[in-house]
């Protein structure tokens, strides 16, 4: 049987200290589903996430600690399986790290506050960046726009 989970007195939308919590902490919190991608780096299965072909217009925050990490202005339609991103929110709403394991020269994403396995970032992604945030569904929490017309990031808005 699943432990009994602890509330999250971690997840905060707006407050944006570092949190800095051992996966011991972590796993008495969050759901296993949860935990195995965000603390011990897993992968859901291509095409299983609930946000892959998700369109509506709003912000996604990390599961893990509540720190906004994307929003629908900067998803994009990818064939990969994974809700796919050409940039994050804010530069530093996400940290990065080389990831070599499985023989793969890759490039590892994490949340910027809390240091969550996200995904995965990929040069092969469309203009402007380029780029092709690749991420799991599961640690992701979406929020709907009050007010579509807000929802951009800030290279949209310094335009
Ligand atoms: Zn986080």
């Amino acid at each position: 049987m699943e432990p009994v989970k602890t509330s999250n007195p971690f997840y905060s939308t707006t407050d944006t200290s570092k949190v800095d919590v051992p996966n011991t902490e972590w796993n008495k919190i969050l759901p296993r589903e949860v935990y195995d991608i965000a603390r011990e780096k897993g992968t859901e299965r291509a095409f299983s996430g609930k946000y892959n072909t998700h369109k509506e217009v709003g912000t996604y925050y990390c599961a893990v600690c509540g720190n906004p990490l994307f929003n629908s202005n900067g998803k994009f339609e990818s064939s990969c399986g994974w809700p796919s991103f050409f940039e994050p929110i804010k530069k530093g709403s996400i940290i990065y790290a080389p990831d070599n394991s499985h023989d793969m020269k890759r490039t590892e994403v994490m949340c910027g506050r809390c240091k969550s396995h996200l995904g995965h970032v990929f040069e092969d992604g469309p203009p402007p960046t380029g780029l092709r945030y690749c991420i799991n569904s599961v640690i992701l929490d979406f929020e709907k726009a009050k007010d579509a017309a807000k929802n951009y990031t800030d290279s949209q808005l310094s335009k």
